[in-house]
């Protein structure tokens, strides 16, 4: 037995606290009419969740509260305790005893309790569906509702018979499941959302990335090509230093010598006894070559010098030249307004040209204009600076062209004093006299020193050359720094190598170097470490996403296989359930009418047509028709064949005979499934004598498994109850109730 008491207070008629102890199999409530019976049935729905008002035969929550008496005022709060012996653990909850409570007032909500402590609605739903005892009350027939089950339609039958056999459980959790499933399938449609949102963004950043990168490899290869140009250039400045200066050393020794050779000469000259016209004539015609000498040299030198110049500074403007070329810049929006305006004015001359030669004007305008506009626009900084270049090459080769006259007049005055030198020097050879030995040995040291003399100053040009070139690389050494950092001088760590290569092959690495160059400004100033941060943040996302889909798509998978489990479970819990509730129902139906035959039908009918929506078309094509077609549902219907009567349909049957069958039903239900009690509201009311005494042997066999509370005007039935209440109602307007021995309920007995 798991009830064991009930207590009302303020619900209903019950003004004042009214306790039913319930500790027989059947407990007989008895009273007159209108004294209050029902309202004890409604008592137990009530604290069992009933949320339908109008089962409990109120129009509004008030309704159910005692509504006043004549002495008795009406009171503000209807409250309703069932207490259950839990020993059993027949509620999944660790007490042994628990009481379910609900309490409304006037102004509220209900309030519900699980041993006083306040819950929701649904925990009460769900510890007593877990109990067997569900909310479509089957194990609570109230008054007149006994052939309830026989008037429902078979998909309401259906539902009856599924609390009955305790398959709410597996519905709520299905239901559960499905629940969970759909906010699963929403919440993976946001996932792919949010997925589609970054999705271009990503893209762009992963552009921008590769753009890094590249620019991170043109600067690695930028630092390559450099050191090599850089390492290659210094072994080249240094070999043709040594060179030179190897070179150079012969010549500037035998230089020496004849200067030497020169001054002794000159000093036995000057001190001889032959000094004449001849002889001072020579020296002084040495003196005035060797100064023209001296200023050719200078001459050649210095245009040497604006050469080098020259040629660093071309190489420079080249430079220039490719970054006004290829460097972003902003114009003005006026500017563009304006320059589309001219074009459009063009086009309109075009438009309105009489013949091709009209059109062929302005083509040529256009083509003008265009020219124009790219030339007027190219990046100012740039220009000015290649502008610049450009004056200082102009102003060299000035230099350059007037130094080029010094040389030939240089070269003019030299060859009048080398004239008169060969022809002094013929004079002198003429005189085949010894004592002329002193001027002829100037004139072979002259000679000498003539050619030693010519042969440096080609070197000096190629020495002015060099430190030209010296100069260059210094800078270009900056310029590296800048570019590529302090890598740069790493050039210096090798020097063993020799740069024995062709010099085109350096000129060939310079317009290399320049051309990463242009192809880094080319790819912008983008930040690597922020471009690089926000596409891992956002591929991080994007990953995250991923991952919370799978997992999403992983429990959508596992929740569907649920379902399916739950369903298919219910299929055959159902099926099993109906076939043993047939069983029992026969013979109840038998027993009852004395032969005859009844049986429960499980049918599938097709749901009302509900057309699957243009969206679901579109996105599913046939599918969702055949979709359709397919949803359909299970129900229940019953079939009778009374002995001895040629009756089929329920329609037919008699008022008795209908509460015969649902009897019969009812009692097979809490046969095959029994509910721990059973509330039984005056079913018994139109049976006869005969049918009353097989109805209380039913009543017997049926409380052996679950505890009967039986609300009788049968005598019949109240013999068959351990405990008896009698309900009375007196002038005051509200029930009374009291435990009664059977002689006096049979005063209200029929
Ligand atoms: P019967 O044997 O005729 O079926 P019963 O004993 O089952 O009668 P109930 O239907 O349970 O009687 O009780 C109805 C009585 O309860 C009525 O007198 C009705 O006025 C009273 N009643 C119902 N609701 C309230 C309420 N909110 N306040 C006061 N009395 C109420």
């Amino acid at each position: 037995m798991y009830l064991k008491s009930l207590e009302l207070s303020g619900f209903k008629s019950f003004a004042k606290k009214a306790n039913l102890e319930f500790n027989a199999p059947v407990t007989a409530v008895v009273g007159p009419n209108g004294s209050g019976k029902s309202n004890v049935a409604e008592a137990f729905r009530f604290v069992l969740g009933e949320q339908s008002i109008k089962s409990m035969r109120g129009k509004r929550t008030e309704d159910l509260i005692f509504n006043g008496g004549e002495s008795q005022p009406r009171a503000n709060r209807a409250a309703v305790k069932l207490v259950f012996d839990n020993r059993k653990r027949l509620l999944n909850i660790d007490f042994d005893e628990v009481a379910i409570e609900r309490v409304i007032h006037r102004d509220s909500l209900s309030e519900y309790f699980i041993n006083g402590s306040a819950v929701r609605l649904r925990d009460i739903v769900e510890l007593l569906a877990g109990a067997h005892i569900g909310s479509s009350g089957h194990h609570i027939i109230s008054q007149g509702e006994a052939d309830r089950i026989l008037n429902s339609n078979s998909r309401e039958r259906r539902e009856m018979l599924e609390d009955a056999l305790g398959l709410k459980i597996f519905q709520y959790k299905r239901e559960e499941s499905e629940r969970k499933l759909e906010k699963t399938r929403e919440n993976m449609e946001k996932v792919e959302s949010l997925r589609k949102e970054i999705a271009p963004h990503l893209k762009f950043l992963k552009k921008q990335v590769e753009k890094v990168e590249k620019t991170i490899a043109l600067r690695e290869e930028l630092k390559s090509v450099y050191r090599e140009y850089l390492k290659r250039e210094s072994l080249y400045l240094a070999e043709t230093e040594k060179a030179l200066a190897e070179e150079a050393a012969g010549p500037r020794r035998d230089l020496a010598r004849l200067e030497h050779e020169l001054s002794e000469a000159k000093k036995v000259l000057e001190a001889s006894k032959h000094k004449d016209a001849k002889s001072s004539e020579l020296m002084s015609l040495e003196a005035k070559l060797k100064s023209a000498r001296e200023s050719r040299d200078e001459v050649t030198r210095t245009i040497g010098r604006i050469e080098g110049e020259i040629g660093s500074l071309e190489r420079m403007l080249a430079r220039e030249r490719a970054t006004a070329n290829t460097e972003a810049v902003t114009v003005e929006y006026s500017k563009v307004k304006g320059f589309v305006g001219r074009i459009e004015e063009l086009l309109g001359d075009i438009e309105g040209a009489k013949d091709l030669g009209g059109v062929k004007a302005a083509l040529a305008k256009i083509r003008e204009s265009l020219k124009l506009f790219l030339e007027s626009n190219k990046n100012t900084k740039a220009q000015d600076r290649a502008g610049e270049l450009e004056k200082e090459i102009r102003l060299l080769k000035e230099r350059k062209e007037e130094a080029d006259k010094g040389a030939k007049d240089a070269e003019a005055e030299l060859s009048k004093l080398s004239s008169a030198y060969a022809s002094l020097q013929g004079d002198i050879e003429k005189e085949k006299d010894s004592s002329r030995d002193a001027e002829k040995s100037m004139f072979r040291i002259m000679a000498e020193e003539n050619e030693i003399r010519g042969r440096l100053s080609v070197m000096a040009v190629r020495e002015e050359k060099l430190r030209l070139e010296k100069v260059d690389f210094k800078r270009e050494v900056e310029e590296g720094a800048v570019l590529i950092g302090r890598d740069v001088y790493l050039y210096e760590s090798d020097t063993t190598e020799h740069a024995a290569e062709e010099r085109s092959l350096q000129e060939e690495r310079r317009k290399h170097i320049e051309k990463i160059k242009v192809r880094l400004e080319d790819s912008g100033g983008l930040s690597a470490g922020d471009v690089m941060k926000e596409f891992n943040e956002t591929s991080e996302r994007d990953e995250f996403l991923a991952r919370e889909l799978v997992d999403l798509e992983k429990s959508a998978a596992s929740l569907t296989e649920l379902i399916a489990e739950l369903s298919e479970k219910l299929d055959t819990l159902f099926s099993d359930g109906i076939a043993k509730i047939n069983k029992q129902f026969k013979e109840f139906f038998a027993l009852m009418f004395g032969g005859g035959e009844a049986s429960l039908a499980v049918v599938k009918e097709k749901k009302r047509k509900r057309g699957p929506s243009p969206e679901e078309i579109e996105e599913m094509g046939l599918e969702a028709m055949a979709e359709e077609e397919e949803e359909t549902e299970v129900g229940v219907d019953i079939h009778v064949n009374l002995p001895r009567k040629k009756i089929k349909g329920l329609e037919m049957l008699s008022g008795g005979e209908r509460a015969l069958t649902s009897i019969a039903l009812l009692f097979a239900i809490s046969q095959v499934n029994p509910p721990p009690f059973i509330i039984l509201d005056e079913t018994d009311a139109a049976l006869d004598e005969a049918n009353s005494k097989k109805y209380g042997d039913m009543v017997e066999s049926l409380s052996k498994h679950s505890q009967l509370i039986v609300i009788t005007h049968n005598r019949e039935t109240m013999s068959r109850a351990g405990v008896l209440y009698g309900v009375t109602m007196g002038r005051e307007g509200f029930s009374k109730l009291l435990s009664i021995a059977f002689n006096e309920a049979l005063a209200v007995a029929k």
